[in-house]
């Protein structure tokens, strides 16, 4: 069975540059079996997308069926936006608990009456039916579904299903039967083992992971697991591969980071063959059948999502070697506990003298983490991480703060990546430096210089260009660059010592960015064109401030300004905010606009200026 994954939030959409890589859409899954019967698990926000892909795949008709948990939103909010339900054609199953208020296809209706929506559910164009369920088992084509109901105040149907040699379990949304359980602890027992029987074996398990056992107590009774008993029931049923899921609307990508990289590390650390991962939005899975060999190794990940392309736990950075942590606190008991604690978890740690010693170090070796002080002797902890991120490059290193009071605590603080308030357990800070030691890395990469760089430098600033107005023979070839591709921006870069500077700027308000930021530093490194088809599923730059913030860069497309000599200046590069690809014909256009650049730049008799490309 293929599984794709359309939503993983829960409770409510939230896309942003927070959620981006986990993905803001609610719940919706696409399980296609070998032989082709398409199910569609859920139809929240997720449900637009696949609806669009399943539209341009067959946009004649097709069958399908869609499996809904229950009729909470976050299940049920693309229904109305679902494009194969308006198409003539198509033929859908849409199977369901019963809610209380009625049958499945009434509760469906309703968010899809006058007030709240304005086509109504008798309007869809292709053929659709209702089946209401309960507990049992039954068949779609070649795919043996059983249900299961899960402990939520509506009625909720979790979701077994087999084919192909292997089986794909799908549980949205469940509270553990036991409250205690939600620590990951105890003996299971009751309805939760009843729970863990059905889980059973499975290849792969979709589960609820919205909170943390930490958060647990205060949404006792909300209805939904914590990570903690996802990862235990799953290791009790003797499952190959959870994917965590229903990601809380407050979690941010960085922190689900985190949570990944502890459970990986436990996991690890008492040597259990369950594999973890995050659903994020776009990951594509393969179940392989569960064979003896192939139960043996873990069940392979197509490309198509970042957290599918990762590789399974990673060492602890002691072992690999890596910059030590820096500790900096006044307070003698608490940086004992400190180096105990980074002791105990075997990473490698250096214990500052003062600002200076930091700063040293820093800038000599880097750091894997800095443990700081709130209230330090100079001037507060916050305050010296600003000054240091100005000095020194220490932009993707973890700041760990510590207050002794709650009220000291600046969560919204940038530059700090935790807070910790003290006193904090042994267990506690353990695993939070260790998380931190796992992190992910940062997907952002900068450029170096290339090898030429003082004499491209020199040759850069011999032209005049740098700082020059705008000048109308520039600006009226990003116009039409931005015309001919259909793009918002085209810019005319020329790459700086530290900053990229912009002779024409088509459609962007600011005339520089700093070179770190700059897809056209990579661009003059290679010395070729640079496409990106999608920011967001390159290593490179899926972090990039440009590609989280303003303008929000998913595609760009630079060719290198090569002048005669040799020297590379910069690029005329085409940006838009969303995902595409370049034609070879259009890949010629651009060169033929990037030599009109080169043109100007160094006015030579035609055609000697452009014999390069
Ligand atoms: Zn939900
Ligand atoms: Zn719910």
């Amino acid at each position: 069975m293929l599984v794709r994954f359309w939503g993983t939030r829960g409770s409510i959409a939230k896309p942003g540059p927070d959620t981006f890589r986990f993905g803001g859409n609610t719940s919706c899954v696409e399980v296609r079996s070998d032989a082709g019967t398409l199910l569609v698990i859920d139809c929240g926000t997720g449900a637009h997308g696949l609806g669009q892909a399943l539209m341009q795949e067959r946009p004649d008709g097709m069958e399908g069926s869609l499996l809904i948990s229950h009729t909470h939103w976050d299940h049920i909010q693309g229904f109305p936006f679902f494009a194969p339900f308006f198409a003539p054609g198509h033929t859908w199953d849409v199977f369901g608990p019963s809610g209380l208020s009625g049958s499945l296809r009434s509760v469906l209706s309703g968010q899809m009456q006058h007030a709240y929506f304005p086509v109504t559910l008798e309007q869809f164009a292709a053929t659709i039916r209702y089946h209401d369920l309960h507990e049992g088992t039954f068949r779609i084509g070649d795919v043996t579904i059983t249900t299961h109901l899960l402990n939520h105040p509506a009625l909720t149907l979790a979701y077994r299903l087999q084919a192909d040699g292997a089986t794909v379990i799908y549980c949205c949304d469940h509270e553990p039967h036991a409250p205690e359980l939600a620590s990951g602890l105890g003996p299971l027992s009751g309805q939760d083992l009843h729970y863990a029987e059905f889980i059973e074996g499975a290849d792969l398990v979709i589960h609820d992971a919205q909170y943390t056992a930490l958060e647990f107590p205060a949404k006792l009774g909300w209805g939904h697991s914590s990570v903690e008993y996802a990862v235990r029931i799953c290791e009790e049923a003797g499952v190959a591969r959870l994917v965590l899921t229903h990601h809380d609307p407050l979690r941010n990508d960085a922190t689900i980071d985190l949570i990944l990289a502890g459970v990986r590390a436990d996991l690890a650390e008492r040597g259990t063959p369950l594999e973890v991962l995050a659903a994020s939005e776009g990951l594509v899975l393969r179940t392989t059948p569960r064979t003896p060999e192939a139960a043996a190794g873990a069940p392979s990940a197509e490309a198509g999502g970042e957290a599918g392309s990762e590789p399974g736990p990673r060492a602890l950075s002691s072992e690999s070697g890596g910059p030590p942590a820096l500790v900096w606190v006044t307070d003698r008991d608490l940086e004992a506990a400190l180096t105990t604690a980074l002791r105990l978890e075997g990473l490698p740690f250096h214990v500052v003298g003062g600002e200076a010693d930091l700063k040293q170090r820093l800038e000599r070796d880097g750091a894997s983490l800095l443990l700081l002080e709130q209230a330090l002797p100079v001037r507060d902890g916050p305050g010296l991480v600003r000054r240091l991120r100005e000095s020194t490059a220490m932009a993707d290193i973890p700041v760990v703060m510590l207050a002794a009071l709650q009220e000291q605590a600046r969560y919204d603080d940038p530059l700090v990546s935790e807070w910790l308030v003290l006193p904090v357990s042994e267990s506690f800070l353990r695993a939070r430096l260790r998380a931190w030691s796992l992190r992910t890395p940062c997907r952002w990469e900068r450029a170096r210089p290339p090898q030429d760089e003082e004499r491209r430098l020199r040759r850069l600033a011999e032209l005049d260009l740098l700082d020059t107005e705008r000048e109308e023979r520039f600006d009226r070839l990003t116009r039409i660059a931005a015309a001919a591709f259909d793009v918002p921006i085209a810019l005319i870069s020329l790459v700086d010592a530290e900053r990229q500077w912009f002779k024409s700027c088509h459609g962007l308000a600011t005339c520089q960015t700093s070179r770190d930021l700059a897809f056209c530093a990579h661009a003059i490194l290679q010395r070729s064109d640079l496409l990106v088809a999608d920011t967001w599923l390159d290593e490179r730059f899926a972090e990039n401030p440009l590609v989280l913030g303003e303008p929000r860069i998913r595609f760009y497309a630079g060719s290198p300004l090569i002048l005669e000599d040799g020297t590379c200046l910069g690029t005329l590069c085409l940006i838009d905010t969303r995902p595409r690809q370049l034609s070879g014909a259009e890949l010629s256009l651009l060169h033929d606009l990037r030599d009109l650049v080169l043109l100007e730049l160094s006015p030579k008799p035609w055609p000697d200026a452009v014999h390069h490309s």
